[in-house]
């Protein structure tokens, strides 16, 4: 596709393609943390030190969560995490090539110019 003269509607065909070749995903940051069991008289807990196990932590909608991630399914949630930041980039790149198609489909070209660079 020539993003040159991509209209509003070529934008969301081509993000909806990528989102859907992005899935899984998930937002959040994978952590390790220590905790207790749940079987009773576990040496290992009784010692103080905890368990070792995976977290997928983060916000929403403005309180903070945490999942237990069972380490069978770690590689499924990672590949989910690396491509949520993905995501994250796309609709960056999205943002800007559907503001420049509305431009495009009204006839709003540059208005002002750009002020010169420092070096
Ligand atoms: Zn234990």
């Amino acid at each position: 596709m020539r993003r040159k003269n991509e209209k509003t509607e070529d934008v969301k065909r081509w993000f909806l393609q990528e989102v859907e070749r992005l899935w899984p995903l998930a937002l959040g940051s994978l952590s390790l943390r220590r905790g207790p069991c749940i079987r009773p008289n576990c040496p290992v807990c009784a010692s103080g030190e905890g368990h070792a196990s995976w977290a997928l932590s983060g916000r929403q909608g403005g309180r903070r969560f945490s999942l237990y991630v069972p380490q069978g399914v770690m590689p499924e949630v990672q590949q989910a995490v690396k491509q949520g930041r993905q995501l994250q980039e796309l609709m960056r790149e999205a943002g800007q090539r559907y503001l420049a198609s509305l431009k495009r489909a009204r006839g709003l070209g540059r208005e002002f110019r750009r002020k010169a660079r420092k070096r």
